[in-house]
């Protein structure tokens, strides 16, 4: 067995804030195994937007905070309740996982929440993908109801009987970038924002047919026009507050409205009255609902590494900061100076 340290290096959070809230330190105790947990000595971290909620506070957790929701590692210890039920999870074995607690040297993961590497899945490939990526699968399938190119019922839940119309804001992006690549291949026909002529760019090489300049364009009006005056039949909105109401517009009768971030800061409370206007659905789904029981965690995990290996899905990591370094990170990501994923290198 490899030695564990008793001490190790970490960001932390003391007190919510700005990006000066991220501590780097050196004398962090390694956490001690509980029952069904394995210790990941981890490599990669993948640095998600959700990360700066938890640093302001916009969401809570209990502080001092280690936080950070995914990374990949190898993992250091089993404890021996896992072994029986999990059996590929075995000391030296590459894993991956989504849970808590990641910008640290080593985490203490919950078994069911970890996801043995398979080869050819590099520690740098699964800490790029695993959150966004099931993010963007699980939301195509299961909040937007396309069903898997190919099937049968591949006009899905949207009602639609080809090519739905679907947008995507910041389409260059971590989710983003993701979530328009699964669309393209699920048949939509995608129109993309993004916030800059580089990031325009970005999303037409995602697969985005239409891509609007939302600093230097009117969404609404460009949505309208693209789709002669029908609007989108699903929205993928992760920006929030600043595109919420054009939202409203730019959505078809019977349209899907998938609001699922707050990069730009939470919605404020929506009057239902609004949505009779066309019937619209709107949803607020979280990653973490769609993947509860461990079916929906191995299944979607599965297909999602087999989209990357068969190059279907292709991944843009946009630069690696060394994990001391993750304010900058998140300076950048909040700055929207970042496309594709974040990450970390421990
Ligand atoms: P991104 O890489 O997409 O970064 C956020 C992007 O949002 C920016 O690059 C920028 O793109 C755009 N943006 C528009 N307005 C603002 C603003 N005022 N401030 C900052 N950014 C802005 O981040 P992620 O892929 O990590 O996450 C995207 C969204 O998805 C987040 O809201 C996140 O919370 C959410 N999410 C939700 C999940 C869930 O389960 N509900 C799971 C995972 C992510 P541009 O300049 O092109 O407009």
């Amino acid at each position: 067995m490899a030695s564990i340290p008793k001490t190790m290096s970490g960001i932390l959070i003391e007190e919510n804030g700005g990006v000066e809230a991220l501590k780097w330190k050196t004398d962090i105790a390694v956490p001690e195994l509980k029952d069904g947990e394995i210790l990941v000595r981890n490599e990669y971290v993948g640095v998600n937007y959700i990360d700066t909620y938890f640093r302001t506070g916009l969401y809570k957790a209990p502080l001092p905070l280690i936080t950070g929701k995914e990374a990949a590692g190898i993992i250091a210890a089993v404890h021996p309740s896992v072994t029986a039920t999990f059996p590929a999870l075995k000391e030296g074995a590459p894993v991956g996982y989504v849970a808590d607690h990641a910008y640290a040297e080593y985490t203490a993961v919950p078994a069911e929440k970890a996801q043995a590497l398979p080869e050819g899945v590099s520690t740098e490939t699964a800490a790029a993908s695993l959150l966004q990526g099931l993010t963007a699968l699980t939301f195509v399938r299961e909040a937007a109801g396309l069903a898997r190119p190919g099937h049968p019922e591949s006009q899905g839940k949207l009602g639609v009987s080809e090519g739905p119309w679907a947008l995507v804001h910041a389409a260059a992006g971590g989710v983003g970038s993701l979530l328009v690549q699964l669309l393209v291949a699920h048949g939509a026909r995608v129109i993309g924002t993004a916030g800059s002529a580089e990031k325009v760019e970005i999303a037409k090489a995602n697969g985005a047919q239409w891509v609007v300049d939302s600093r230097n364009e009117d969404v609404v009006k460009r949505v309208k026009e693209i789709t002669g005056g029908n609007g989108v039949d699903v929205i993928f909105d992760g920006v929030g507050k600043a595109t919420f109401e054009g939202d409203l517009e730019s959505i078809a009768r019977k349209g899907t409205l998938v609001v699922f971030g707050n990069a730009s800061g939470p919605v404020p409370p929506v009057d239902v009255l609004r949505l009779g206007a066309k019937n619209i659905k709107l949803m607020r789904p979280v990653l973490f609902g769609y993947i509860a029981t461990q079916e929906e965690r191995n299944s979607y995990t599965a297909e999602l590494f087999e989209l990357i290996q068969a190059g279907k899905v292709n991944l843009k990591i946009h630069d690696v900061y060394p994990l001391k370094d993750v304010a900058r990170a998140h300076s950048d990501l909040e700055g929207r100076k970042t496309t594709g994923k974040v990450l970390l290198k421990v």
